[in-house]
């Protein structure tokens, strides 16, 4: 839920196929968690931005164990929607809660184009994160050549009405939208500021007119070649409440220095 006087900013580390086995997740949970607490950030705290990482399943135990008492949150990068059964290589959202897990990153454009997910897939994964207690981040974004054809809200109004569909009005706090341009993942192209806040401000004006509900509790991020130098200009755009961050939260120290840009965004309630 926003914190009084605003949203509260959220910074999510997707790390991808990297960093899985539980020594290298432990590692690298423990390496973020000093690396926040050198630069006097406790994300346990009110005021403070909401931290997630989400690493591969198989680190999700380890990293937990290593950011215990932090404040900092676990997530995953995908579930299976069915809640059990003869689903070989399916991983559901109530294992997801037993291993720590409190959010899920669901939709992202790599499940989308290299596993061929479609919008109703995205669907049922929100729908099923919701009713278990996982909160999703929901991603989506234009290809290049969407982008270039001028169809980039018909894109992510496409697959931000399918997701939603069947969500109350109270879903708007609980889950997070991460509008990521596909253009701008792992590029270094990152989109600018003021063009992600436009598709921002499109994403939450659409959500709270088909949810019914206060657009102004939706959390909407910014994801796509997002660094230590160019965060800032991102978390100063008022509809921008913070960032997913993929290649750059495998540095420790480059991700910390994100989570500092989140703070000194200031505004929601610090
Ligand atoms: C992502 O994959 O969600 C992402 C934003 O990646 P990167 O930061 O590497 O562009």
């Amino acid at each position: 839920m926003p914190e009084a006087g605003g949203r509260r900013p959220l910074v999510a580390a997707n790390w991808k196929m990297n960093r899985g086995a539980p020594a290298e997740a432990r590692e690298l949970a423990a390496a973020v968690r000093r690396e926040l607490e050198a630069l006097g950030l406790d994300p346990g705290r009110p005021g403070e931005p909401e931290v997630v990482l989400c690493p591969p399943y198989t680190g999700l135990a380890a990293a937990g164990e290593a950011l215990a008492r932090s404040g900092l949150e676990l997530g995953a990068q995908d579930l299976d929607p069915r809640p059990a059964g003869a689903f070989t290589g399916g991983v559901s959202a109530a294992m997801l809660l037993g291993a720590g897990a409190r959010w899920a990153i669901v939709g992202h454009s790599e499940r989308r184009l290299v596993y061929g997910e479609d919008d109703a897939a995205v669907q049922r994964k929100v729908a099923a994160a919701l009713q278990a207690g996982l909160r999703p981040i929901l991603c989506v974004g234009e290809t290049a050549e969407e982008r270039d054809a001028g169809r980039t809200e018909a894109v992510v109004g496409r697959q931000l009405a399918a997701a939603l569909a069947g969500l109350e009005a109270a879903a708007l706090g609980r889950l997070v939208v991460a509008y990521e341009p596909v253009w701008a993942i792992g590029t270094s192209r990152a989109a600018q500021p003021e063009d992600a806040a436009q598709v921002a401000a499109f994403i939450r004006e659409r959500a709270g007119r088909w949810l019914g509900g206060d657009a102004a509790e939706l959390r909407v991020l910014y994801g796509g070649s997002v660094k230590a130098a160019n965060a800032e200009g991102f978390l100063r755009q008022a509809e921008l409440d913070g960032a997913l961050v993929g290649g750059a939260s495998l540095e420790a120290a480059e991700f910390a220095a994100i989570v500092a840009a989140a703070r000194r965004r200031g505004g929601w309630g610090a």
